[in-house]
């Protein structure tokens, strides 16, 4: 009788992590580590001589999984099936033990109380394998890759800038951002983490960005790529990953922006240390724009770089501020957030209300009223009442 298969049951991020391995996004890291190499990325944050903040293990938790590879042995094949589906093949070279405790604290960067912790804790099994394997996830690596080579090719791009953009929701400082790096580069790759739980589902910050983009920005100039997201960039040492990750695409620079908290900036004397200056290794060009902030004196977005006035004149962007007053069905001003913008949001959290308001706004405005059959333009017309004076 023919022997079953062995199986291991993996979800959408362990699937989305093998298949960067698989592709190459995370090179020099194209394989998964066993114990030694493992041990050595824990001990030093170097993998062949370039930054790795974690060591890249398969330890998929679950009684069932760790039981299959508890019973693993060299030489064995094990089928992947992610959501009931086989998706790749793994052949078995070593079964190890882990200290999870300590490889969680590496990928969170030592933040124990990062809001991750315990789901990140929880992936992670006792035990596990180390060995070769192929997958057949969902092909976003392979695409994008495409379309960044096809348009490198057909701009004769030579300055390639990377960042890192979750539009969640996307503001005026993220747009100032672009802009600095359009200035200086030939093409600009904006990534947006595939991420659902964040305040804005993944489809609408997709939608805002290529609303930005088309509308405001010289956007032949610009490729956004959905990236999907892992546990491997929930930590402060995420960013070493994402100059990694944008250096793989093929970007010859990286820029991020001071006031992203995950840099995790610290001052040392006068200036300003980050996680990026023990960046060792990875042949990317990373740039680091001071913070960006609007400045009651100057009466305008401001570089806290130039900008002569004191702290309490200033007011920081800060999208968890702007998604709150949404929230409450407040449109943020425009210097923060575009009426578009936000119009999208609002119609998003609140949706059939722009029917329940409109007679109140043509009861307001003597002309005709507006009935649209898009419920983003109510908040647009309403915004433009705010300017009229
Ligand atoms: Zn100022």
């Amino acid at each position: 009788m023919k022997k079953e298969k062995k199986q291991i049951y993996i979800d959408k991020e362990a699937l989305a992590v093998l298949e960067m391995l698989q592709e190459g996004i995370l090179a020099p890291v194209v394989s998964l580590m066993d114990l030694e190499s493992g041990r050595e990325v824990m001990k030093s944050g170097l993998y062949k001589g370039v930054s790795f903040p974690s060591p890249l293990l398969f330890s998929p938790n679950g009684k069932k999984n760790q039981e299959v590879i508890l019973q693993s042995k060299h030489g064995d094949e094990i089928d992947l099936y992610y959501a009931d589906k086989k998706v790749g093949n793994f052949w078995v070279e070593n079964v190890f033990e882990v200290d999870q405790d300590e490889r969680v604290k590496k990928i969170l960067g030592g933040d124990l109380g990062h809001p991750e912790y315990l789901r990140i804790r929880q992936r992670f099994g006792k035990y596990a394998i180390s060995g070769n394997f192929i997958v057949e996830g969902n092909r976003n690596i392979a695409q994008n890759k495409t379309k960044i080579t096809q348009k490198i090719q057909d701009l004769r791009a030579k300055k390639i800038c990377g960042v890192m953009l979750n539009a969640n929701p996307i503001h005026k400082v993220h747009e100032k951002i672009l802009q600095e790096a359009l200035l200086k580069h030939d093409l600009l790759v904006i990534f947006v983490p595939h991420h659902n739980n964040w305040f804005l589902p993944f489809s609408l910050r997709l939608q805002s960005l290529e609303y930005v983009v088309k509308h405001f920005l010289p956007s032949q100039k610009i490729i956004i790529a959905p990236l999907d997201y892992t546990y491997l960039l929930a930590g402060q040492n995420r960013m070493i990953l994402n100059a990694l990750i944008c250096k793989n695409y093929g970007c010859t620079d990286f820029i991020a922006s001071l006031g992203s908290s995950d840099l995790s900036t610290f001052v040392e004397g006068d200036r300003t240390c980050t996680v990026m200056d023990q960046i060792q290794g990875v042949d990317i060009d990373i740039h680091l724009l001071s913070e960006y902030v609007y400045c009651k004196i100057c009466n305008t977005i401001k570089s806290t770089k130039i900008c002569p006035h004191g702290k309490h004149h200033h007011i920081s962007y800060d999208s968890k501020n702007f998604f709150e007053m949404l929230k409450f069905g407040l449109m943020p001003p425009e210097v923060f957030m575009r009426k578009e913008i936000s119009s999208m949001i609002l119609t998003h959290l609140f949706p059939g209300r722009a029917k329940k308001l409109n007679k109140l706004y043509s009861d307001l405005v003597s002309h005709e009223g507006i009935v649209e059959d898009k419920e983003e333009n109510f908040y647009e017309s309403l915004s433009g009442l705010y300017h009229v004076k």
